[in-house]
């Protein structure tokens, strides 16, 4: 890892400065430098060259846990992501838990960013994700007395080319025979497709 954090240009940078021993450089001698190397120089009080590797001091909101994250070379990000998140089980973790195996071991500024980023192109996850099921309203048994106690009335067509579409009214009594009417699953508006905003249910 010594040698991949020298290959980086931008933590190799931070590390010569460090081994000059000259303290936090003046920022006229960051300002032309990367994003990276801005946003480690302004951390430096966190910054530590131990064990031979430059290290970010990380310490939990509440204060209880304080330990050493390496920063972690640019090129072997993706590989390091790779492993934390699909891992020797091909566990393929969350967002969350993947950012806590990131924040125990490694840190590069753009962390978080990279993670959300990663989680999103894995493929795996992306094929088997499933969003959240979208809140539908319970089942409404409709209560009829008589033929033509309830009609429902829908827009349908067009019926024959150059035709509009056209209402079409039907009993809810009649079609009580058929279950699905009587126990149709009640729509909320929003819901609703607008051929359906006639119709209190879904069959
Ligand atoms: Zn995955």
């Amino acid at each position: 890892m010594q040698a991949e954090q020298r290959k980086d240009p931008h933590i190799n940078f931070i590390i010569q400065k460090f081994e000059e021993n000259e303290g936090q450089p003046a920022w006229d001698i960051v300002a032309l430098k990367s994003e990276t190397v801005k946003a480690l120089w302004a951390q430096w009080p966190r910054l530590s060259i131990r064990d031979g590797l430059l290290k970010r001091r990380f310490e939990t909101p509440d204060g209880h846990s304080v330990h050493w994250q390496i920063v972690w070379p640019e090129l072997l990000r993706t590989e390091f992501l790779e492993i934390a998140h699909s891992g020797k089980t091909g566990g393929h973790f969350g967002r969350r838990r993947l950012a806590l195996v990131v924040q125990f071991r490694a840190y590069w500024p753009s962390w978080s960013s990279d993670v959300d980023s990663f989680i999103k192109q894995c493929e795996p996850c992306a094929r088997y994700h499933r969003s959240a099921i979208s809140r539908r309203g319970g089942l409404c048994p409709t209560v009829v007395g008589e033929p033509w106690d309830r009609v429902s009335i829908d827009i349908t067509g067009p019926q024959q080319a150059g035709t509009d579409e056209a209402p079409s009214a039907s009993d809810t009594m009649q079609n009580g025979a058929d279950d699905d009417t009587v126990s149709g699953r009640c729509l909320s508006s929003r819901q609703r497709r607008p051929s359906q905003r006639f119709n209190d249910y879904e069959c």
